[in-house]
């Protein structure tokens, strides 16, 4: 049943997958291994069968909860930027949602220990990563603005929601490593790529985006 579901949607998907990553392509992604981890990523599996036939048109799309799983060029974006050109050991995601942007990561980085504060989004997005043979995933449900000690520093830091970013978090960015997020000003939201280098940080405005709102606590 998981095999025919997988292969024939899958099949049918992939030249849709294709026409997907030639349109962010053409958006300006340039780096090939996102593209790449970008085609072969199974988006309709990331969300909710009744959406399935919209998996791959470039927007967000909703989870449940409130929640999206984000477009994909932002993914695309946030992905290039993260990853940096290099192969990340370990990443840190805050936001799990869906699992696609964790699934996307999981591809070009050694481990992805991605946090979700809604406890129902937390466990189907696990199940997701095991039914697709995902298993340099880690999922934790807490509130990410924590980050994960124990397992710092990382690489790479990925926040998929719009808010304040706590400087614990920053605390958790190894040198040289990059941390991807939707900064809110006002009201408006910027993603910017913070790079740690040395004693201080180098910051970049990859442009406005909307995500759905950092929240503290967990349900
Ligand atoms: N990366 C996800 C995007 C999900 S939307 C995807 O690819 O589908 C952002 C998610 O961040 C939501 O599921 C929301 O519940 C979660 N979130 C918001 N604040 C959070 C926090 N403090 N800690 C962990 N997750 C949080």
């Amino acid at each position: 049943m998981v095999a025919r579901e997988l292969q024939g949607i899958g099949m049918t998907s992939e030249k849709t997958r294709r026409r997907l990553v030639e349109r962010l392509r053409e958006k300006g992604i340039s780096e090939s291994a996102v593209l790449e981890a970008m085609a072969e990523t199974p988006r309709h599996l990331f969300v909710d069968e009744a959406l399935s036939s919209r998996a791959y048109e470039d927007s967000a799309l909703p989870i449940g909860r409130g929640q999206t799983i984000s477009q994909p060029y932002v993914v695309a974006l946030m992905t290039q930027a993260a990853v940096n050109g290099k192969r990340p050991e370990k990443v840190l995601e805050i936001g799990t949602g869906s699992g696609y942007q964790s699934a996307v990561l999981a591809r070009l980085s050694d481990r992805v220990f991605t946090t979700e504060r809604i406890g129902e989004l937390a466990r189907s997005a696990r199940q997701r990563f095991h039914r697709l043979g995902l298993h340099n995933i880690y999922v934790r449900h807490c509130d990410g603005l924590a980050g994960w000690p124990s397992q710092a520093p990382f690489d790479a830091i990925v926040v998929t929601a719009g808010g304040v970013v706590p400087e614990t978090l920053l605390d958790q960015l190894a040198e040289g490593g990059v941390m991807v997020a939707p900064e809110q000003t006002g009201g408006h939201q910027r993603l910017i790529a913070t790079t740690r280098a040395g004693s201080g940080v180098l910051r970049e405005d990859l442009g406005a985006v909307i995500f759905v709102p950092l929240l503290e606590g967990v349900e």
